[in-house]
């Protein structure tokens, strides 16, 4: 496949601006999908529309990133200040896809894997800190997904690509490899997430944060977290495996912790100050897919 011996900056001049227009419909589904009338949902047919005036954007208006400089972060029509949300997923949605391949290499499962799962927390990550939703339209089939991505390397376990590694060298990588913890250039993969890990990254990902929820509420009386929680780790649990799973949900319960109590000390609101979990297990997502083993054996380190 020559397509496959770019070398990887020409991929990125090449896929970023697909990224960018990802990152626009990433704005479309944070902005509709936790809309309460079905019809304010469709993120499929319905024409860009100003949220303020609701008048229909123009086409050069709503190119990625370049439309929010021109207009000056102004709608066209009413002067509505567009917030800075927008450009920002639309560079972070430019960044993903043209920097992906630098850390996964191109064309391999572990590449489509990781590329989906970056999206996926962008559009989450905003909608849990706008509005406290996790939309299920998109947790419920990310979780049929994390486990259908394991399948692959039980029916093509050697199965070769070419890709770039550092120094311009090519070298070949697994095309259905799904490991953890990729590079520098691709090399010290972890083991893969086989079928059973990520099956039980599923199963465990629902069930320890429903059954420490019910136990939080029976000593407070309220819920700690919601439900939308639970299905993302389910779904991450179904990415990347039980054990990145468990280091996901510990790291943003800190995070959360982190951010959270001098809140609570702050607005003496009694502890009920309800935080945006999503946000904070979107946080600790890469960094347990990139250091989580390095964490966890310096964990060991200290313990030990
Ligand atoms: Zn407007």
């Amino acid at each position: 496949m020559p397509f496959l011996d770019l070398p990887p900056w020409i991929l990125s001049l090449f896929l970023a601006p697909f990224g960018l227009m990802i990152g626009s419909f990433c704005n479309v589904l944070i902005h509709r999908l936790p809309q309460e009338a079905p019809e304010d949902r469709n993120v499929v047919t319905k024409a860009s529309h100003c949220p303020s005036c609701k008048a229909k954007i123009k086409p050069w208006h709503n190119v990625p990133l370049f439309g929010w400089l021109w207009l000056r972060g102004k709608c066209a029509a009413c002067g509505w200040r567009i917030p800075a949300r927008y450009p920002l997923v639309e560079l972070l949605g430019g960044l993903v896809l043209g920097g992906a391949h630098w850390l996964f290499p191109f064309g391999t499962l572990i590449w489509v894997k990781a590329v989906i799962c970056a999206y996926a927390l962008l559009v989450l990550f905003f909608t849990d800190l706008t509005e406290m939703i996790l939309p299920d339209v998109l947790q419920f089939p990310l979780m049929a997904l994390g486990v259908l991505f394991a399948l692959p390397q039980l029916a093509w376990p050697e199965a070769l690509l070419k890709a770039w590694g550092r120094g311009d060298t090519l070298i070949q990588a697994l095309a259905f490899h799904n490991g953890l913890q990729p590079g520098p250039a691709y090399r010290g993969f972890e083991p893969t997430v086989t079928w059973q890990a990520s099956l039980l990254g599923l199963a465990i990902g629902y069930g320890a944060p429903a059954l420490l929820n019910q136990i939080y509420k029976w000593i407070r009386k309220t819920d700690g977290l919601g439900m939308g929680d639970f299905k993302m780790l389910a779904w991450l649990g179904a990415f990347w495996g039980w054990g990145p799973m468990l280091g996901i949900l510990f790291l943003g319960a800190g995070l959360g912790a982190a951010v959270g109590l001098p809140l609570m000390l702050t607005r003496r609101s009694g502890g009920q100050t309800m935080l945006p979990f999503g946000c904070f297990l979107a946080l600790a997502t890469p960094i347990v897919v990139f250091f989580g083993r390095a964490l966890w054996l310096g964990y060991l380190g200290v313990v030990g």
